[in-house]
């Protein structure tokens, strides 16, 4: 019997698993000659792109019937450290206790972490919504400030970083503080960020859409400057500026799971992310692929690279999986390519802006892209329901077509 051994239920890795299924089903190979292993700490899938909305704790989709559905097995824990060297990974169950377990071939795809650089105060008094803890936590701050009296500092969200996440979270607090506070709260919300524009990755064409959607909902910036200092009710700013605020969310980048540091021989990016080969396949660690927040690939020939991003998680999490169980099966390995890329941004209750191409062309706006928004997030992100036809035919879609 070999094994594959997928770390992460995230979207890669349950792309991975689900298309891994997939081959090993077309070519009519048994589970008992091919297992098929995720390990994560839960079997669900956080949907980490709504962790903003209310009721965090609800953003979560089950996949213990899916995974069984096509021979998938689940193995509960946290991996906690991988030894190339021997093919096995130490693993932690929810009582504390250690198991070993061996691979054939491994996909890394345990996702990233909220970036949280050594700034006074950030680790204790910051809140964010990277991870579905983070959100619950600060789901029940923001209810509680109902029983303070008013205050500037009850009163005002400073979100640090105006990129993706930090507007998405900005743009549903007015109406989210109001809903709490009460309607003649004087609520403010700001996003701080060093860069001189707001969503300086996304460029120079939706921003004035964001910049309009920013003023409607009242959300401030204070661009070019960054957080020096946070307490529990201010955060002051770079040019010595202090704003009373009970509220920090701290949304300034991510960084690949450190797990990918476990491969020495292996080169990584900035983020930390393991540079992968087009296969998806660690050039130096050729058993081992990685798929998601934790892959740093080349999505076609003109030099892109995949973001951290569900719609790259997906397709990287279902390549990997084809590729690791194709090269355990001696079927020819098939170059990940992701040639599309679309944007859609939530600008608050009613608004959202949808882009296509790396320039970002904007093509919705308004009510039209919010529907948008809505399907994305209530759907085409959630896992498919829980049957063979089902699975695998999501797990092609998610390998193949581009949007
Ligand atoms: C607030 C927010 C908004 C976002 N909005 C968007 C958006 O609008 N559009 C978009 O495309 N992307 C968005 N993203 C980014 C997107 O959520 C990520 O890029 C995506 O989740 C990456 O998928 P992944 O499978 O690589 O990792 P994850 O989804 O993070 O999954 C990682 C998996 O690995 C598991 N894991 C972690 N550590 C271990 C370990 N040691 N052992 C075993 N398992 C482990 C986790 O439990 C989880 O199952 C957003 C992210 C956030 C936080």
């Amino acid at each position: 019997m070999q094994r594959i051994l997928i770390v992460g239920a995230g979207f890669a890795g349950m792309y991975a698993a689900l298309s891994a299924a997939r081959l090993r089903d077309e070519r009519g190979i048994s589970p008992r000659a091919l297992e098929i292993a995720v390990v994560a700490p839960e079997p669900r899938l956080v949907v980490r792109p709504r962790l903003y909305e209310r009721a965090p704790e609800t953003l979560a989709a089950p996949l213990a019937e899916l995974f069984d559905a096509v021979d998938v097995r689940y193995e509960q824990g946290r991996v906690e450290a991988i030894d190339p060297a021997s093919h096995s990974v130490a693993v932690v169950g929810f009582d504390g206790a250690r198991r070993s377990l061996s691979y054939d071939r491994l996909v890394l795809a345990a996702g990233s972490l909220g970036f949280k650089p050594d700034i006074p105060g950030l680790a204790k008094f910051a809140f964010s919504v990277d991870q579905m803890d983070d959100a619950v936590v600060l789901d029940r701050h923001l209810k509680a400030l109902a029983d303070r009296p008013p205050s500037p500092a009850r009163d005002t969200v400073v979100v640090a970083g105006g990129g993706f996440t930090g507007i998405e979270v900005a743009t549903e607090m007015p109406s989210r503080l109001r809903e709490i506070l009460g309607p003649r709260a004087n609520v403010r919300v700001l996003i701080v960020d060093r860069n001189e524009v707001i969503a300086p990755a996304m460029g120079p064409n939706p921003r004035p859409l964001i910049e309009k959607a920013l003023r409607a909902e009242g959300v401030e910036t204070r661009l070019g400057v960054g957080v020096s200092k946070i307490t529990e009710g201010s955060v002051t700013l770079s040019d010595g500026q202090t704003i009373e605020s009970a509220t920090v969310i701290w949304a300034a980048g991510m960084r690949a799971n450190p797990l990918t540091e476990q491969f020495r021989a292996a080169e990584r990016d900035r983020s930390g992310r393991l540079v992968v080969d087009r296969n998806l396949r660690l050039p130096e660690v050729p058993a081992v692929f990685a798929a998601g927040d934790t892959a740093q690939a080349l999505t076609d020939d003109l030099g892109h690279r995949a973001l951290m991003s569900c719609q790259h998680a997906n397709r990287l999490g279902a390549a990997a999986g084809h590729n690791v169980a194709a090269d355990l099966l001696g079927v020819p390995l098939e170059p990940y390519q992701q040639k599309n890329y679309v944007t859609c941004l939530d600008l608050g209750p009613d608004d959202a802006v949808f882009t296509r191409g790396w320039d970002a062309q904007v093509e919705l706006v308004g009510d039209k892209a919010k529907a948008m928004k809505r399907e994305i997030n209530t759907q085409w992100i959630y896992p498919p329901k829980a049957n063979r036809a089902d699975a695998f035919k999501a797990a092609e879609w998610a390998r193949l077509v581009d949007y």
